[in-house]
């Protein structure tokens, strides 16, 4: 499943391609796609409508609509966006295509089909209720530490609450408790301040990390085959490495389960 830092990285892709571009016809094929919204209404609502840009909360991508609706699309396991011109044939999953003023069609593929999009002009709860971007000012040291002082859950637990603090998969939640060095089972409240100051530049630093490292992704638009993350393993210094040599110490990287996910961490320097 992408995470954040991937999901910009097709937000990126996808920007330049229909920023300014009018949608012609929207075309949705498999209703799941949309819950909620009739095919007739789907295209009716964003027939004509002007994309004036694009953005991302989470990992939900926006397209902002001059009529004042917005578009989301979350990508879920396999959901991706290919633009084709108008001599090429849909790909395969080709669940939602829209047709664009310019004669290209962006066309929405899931082969899995748990991807989601939804047409709203005021936020609905699940965004709204998104903590603050990670990486953007509103994020403050100020705000984690408040954050983690009202809270008694394990560390872990806490930064997969996206409600909490925003941009964390089970991999960057503990690859980040791992370079603060920072127990994943620790309680939230019972951090010190220059621990919870550690832990908050790591939260940023694996995402900036990733961010960069992403740039090396091929989110091709123009590919309709495959996912667009199938790329080389990364490198993670703690996640899936059980019964490994802690980079730092030696010590074996232990994994324990926390709300059944996988949690790794090195016992000796994570406390
Ligand atoms: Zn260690």
């Amino acid at each position: 499943m992408p995470e954040l830092p991937e999901v910009e990285h097709v937000v990126r892709a996808l920007s330049p391609l229909v920023t300014g571009r009018r949608i012609v016809a929207a075309e949705l094929n498999l209703k799941r796609i949309a819950p909620g919204i009739s095919r007739a209404a789907f295209d009716r609502r964003l027939r004509n409508s002007l994309i004036t840009s694009v953005g991302r909360r989470g990992k939900y991508i926006l397209f902002n609509l001059e009529s004042g609706h917005t578009l989301t699309t979350h990508l879920r396991m396999t959901g991706k966006f290919v633009s084709l011109t108008h001599d090429q044939s849909l790909p395969p999953y080709a669940h939602v295509v829209f047709y664009l003023d310019d004669d290209r069609r962006l066309v929405f593929c899931d082969m899995r089909q748990f991807g989601r999009m939804r047409i709203f002009t005021k936020p609905p709860k699940e965004i709204a209720a998104l903590a603050p971007e990670p990486l953007s000012d509103e994020f403050t040291e100020t705000y984690f530490l408040e954050t983690l002082s009202r809270s008694r859950r394990p560390l872990k637990h806490l930064l997969l609450d996206q409600t909490r603090v925003l941009g964390l998969g089970n991999i960057y939640a503990v690859e980040a408790l791992f370079l603060a060095g920072v127990s994943p089972k620790k309680a939230a409240n019972k951090l010190s301040k220059p621990r919870a100051r550690k832990l908050y530049q790591a939260i940023r630093d694996v995402l900036q990390e990733a961010i960069d490292a992403g740039s090396t992704l091929r989110i091709d638009l123009a590919d309709g085959n495959g996912s667009y993350f199938e790329t080389p393993e990364r490198f993670w210094r703690v996640y899936e490495h059980e019964g490994e040599p802690c980079v730092n110490c030696g010590t074996p990287i232990r994994r324990i389960v926390q709300s059944n996910r996988s949690t790794y961490f090195c016992p000796r320097c994570q406390r």
